[in-house]
């Protein structure tokens, strides 16, 4: 499988400089067009069917923002796309579909998506219903507060008082802040998408923010000096791309995808022209886990 996917991928090298490379998102970003998939494997199926739904977030700027046209920006709609384009899919025939925190393992289970690129973590409980491919990037949790408050320094700050923490259900971060508050029901208020924590912070209504460093960079980026940062990274976030469980072809698929653009810059490019926008340093990518 892999040999074939590799020869389908000099092929495509050859198909992609006949239309004089891609960019922008139109039919050029589509090195798959000429590459021929085992039959019975998702691969084949998407490439024939010339369509393909996404799961992604819509309310994070950098990573998946909807935008005027409908559409959603950001890292994760590229790395989508990048996948997409090596199965022969061009952007213009993805279905995006927006996919908050806590549905993420129920829209791959019941195949309303064909895949999750939304700030996914991977993570031992959510592989007992998906699997991943990836990481992509590795982000960390952190804080995120009104930026004239000093008072929060970090998470232990939530067990010395009264303070108030939003988070999204279903995510690692709204999980983990649990063990440094005092009283939960009083502290924590978890809504299904995190503009809604934002709106909440900037109301006042809460005290911080939390879920991953770039989600929450995004949010202080697009908030005029409104919010920051604070404290230190106090997780590990590695994301992955969400797939059906026991799907290991696709996975090995999309694994090679990612090492692959990794190399010929356009995991460096899908950065820069998105997250890359307000931290600018291009991750490092991290080892793909076939496990
Ligand atoms: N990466 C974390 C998670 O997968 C937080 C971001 C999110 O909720 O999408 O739960």
């Amino acid at each position: 499988m892999r040999g074939m996917y590799i020869a389908a991928v000099a092929a495509l090298a050859l198909g992609l400089s006949a239309c004089g490379g891609g960019g922008g998102g139109g039919a050029g970003d589509t090195p798959g067009a000429t590459a021929s998939f085992e039959a019975g494997t998702t691969m084949e199926r998407l490439k024939n069917a010339q369509k393909v739904k996404v799961g992604t977030k819509f309310d994070q700027p950098g990573f998946g923002l909807k935008g005027l046209d409908g559409k959603p920006a950001g890292f994760d709609v590229e790395i989508a796309k990048i996948i997409a384009g090596e199965m022969g899919i061009s952007a213009d025939k993805i279905e995006w579909v927006a996919t908050p925190s806590a549905v993420r393992e129920e829209v791959i289970e019941k195949g309303d998506v064909d895949y999750v690129v939304a700030t996914y973590t991977i993570n031992d409980k959510r592989k007992e219903r998906v699997d991943f491919a990836g990481p992509y990037y590795v982000a960390g949790q952190q804080l995120m507060v009104r930026s004239d408050d000093n008072s929060v320094t970090g998470p232990e700050v939530f067990r010395e008082g009264t303070k108030k923490v939003c988070s999204v259900q279903g995510s690692t971060p709204g999980n983990n802040i649990k063990q440094y508050l005092r009283d939960e029901a009083a502290q924590l208020v978890l809504f299904d998408v995190y503009s809604k924590c934002v709106d909440a912070l900037k109301n006042n209504q809460v005290d911080a923010v939390t879920t991953d460093n770039v989600i929450l960079l995004g949010y202080v980026a697009d908030s005029n000096g409104a919010f920051k940062l604070t404290g230190s990274k106090f997780t590990e976030e590695p994301y992955g791309i969400g797939v059906r469980k026991g799907d290991g072809k696709f996975r090995t698929f999309i694994n090679d995808v990612i090492e692959k653009a990794c190399q010929d810059g356009r995991y460096a490019k899908a950065w820069t022209d998105t997250a890359g926008k307000f931290d600018p340093n291009v991750p490092t990518c991290p080892a793909v886990n076939r496990y």
